[in-house]
């Protein structure tokens, strides 16, 4: 990374007043972050986890499993709730009759993760009603099982996915199966509490994963937020690939309200570079979680073109 990487690097997650280099920095009355130079790391860092890594150079492996993956369980809007670690993210969206959870995590640190981050925020997992798993992947669905018979959620997947995720071989230590339950399919509603979460079907990172789109609230305003919900096509059989390219170019002009993205890798939405910045956040200063629709098709747009790349890779090798 070259000089001028890393001082981006710390004003975005300083906010521009630290930057004391800036030319900007004495204008107190410019915006607290600098959106674009957050969201052009936030892509550099997507493109170094799921773009084919440059000719001679090894892919690296961007999504740690190991060391210390812990990060501090925050409050994102109103009503959602970031309850992962580094290597896997989970989130908890919150309604007057309960809670929905995206994705799991694995299952040897759904524990630490999900449920011992809801009790540090203030949430009861005893009210989690949904586990909305993105795909049959196992640190996705791993801690489904467990919030399946601890608390009685209900695990929603597509079918596709229910089948996958007992066929797809599982490496490292495999996670257990939660019993098969709620089947979804493209255009299904999950609706809790007068909140609805739309289900999108995105197929391409396997055969039914779920891209969901729902609603967040913050200072008395909407935002929609449009989930993606497989990272990565670098391993997918080229025909695979070409049906991950094709669901990104739908989920990205499906509704023109979304205006925050997310996902379930903190390497694909940019969580870690926001989270300080959020923290730090003064009163009247944006979320940095809120992009816009075109900085969210922009993003879309980004893991399409790392299929699209590797797509190309394939068909010249
Ligand atoms: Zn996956």
């Amino acid at each position: 990374m070259d000089k001028r990487a890393l001082f981006v690097s710390a004003c975005v997650i300083l906010v521009a007043a630290a930057c004391s280099e800036s030319k900007d920095a004495a204008d107190t009355s410019g915006p607290a972050v600098d959106m674009a130079a957050l969201h052009q790391e936030e892509y550099a860092g997507m493109r170094a986890a799921f773009c084919p890594p440059p000719p001679g150079q090894q892919a690296s492996s961007p999504i740690p499993t190991s060391g210390d993956l812990s990060v501090e369980p925050a409050k994102i809007f109103d009503n959602l709730y970031f309850v992962g670690n580094k290597a896997s993210s989970s989130w908890a969206i919150t309604t007057p009759e309960g809670i929905i959870i995206l994705d799991a995590g694995f299952h040897y640190s759904v524990k630490e993760t999900v449920v011992a981050g809801m009790e540090k925020l203030g949430l009861d997992p005893n009210d989690i009603k949904y586990v909305i798993v993105s795909h049959g992947h196992n640190d996705h669905f791993g801690g489904a099982k467990f919030l399946q018979e601890t608390y009685g959620a209900h695990i929603v997947m597509s079918e596709a996915d229910w089948q996958y995720m007992v066929t797809w071989p599982q490496k490292g230590s495999p996670a257990p199966f939660p019993e098969h339950d709620i089947v979804v399919h493209d255009g299904d509603e999950v609706t809790l509490g007068g909140t609805t979460v739309r289900i999108v079907v995105t197929p391409g990172h396997t055969p039914g994963t779920i891209s969901p789109i729902f609603p967040v609230t913050e200072g008395g305003e909407t935002h929609l937020v449009g989930y993606w919900g497989g990272d990565g096509a670098g391993y997918l059989p080229p025909e695979e690939m070409q049906t991950y390219i094709d669901s990104a170019t739908r989920f990205m002009d499906l509704d023109p309200a979304v205006d925050v993205e997310l996902s379930n890798h903190a390497a694909a939405d940019g969580t870690l570079l926001k989270l300080p910045v959020l923290k730090a956040r003064k009163p009247g200063d944006p979320n940095p979680f809120i992009s816009g629709h075109a900085a969210f098709r922009e993003w879309v747009g980004v893991l399409r073109s790392c299929a699209s790349d590797y797509l190309a890779q394939k068909k010249s090798s």
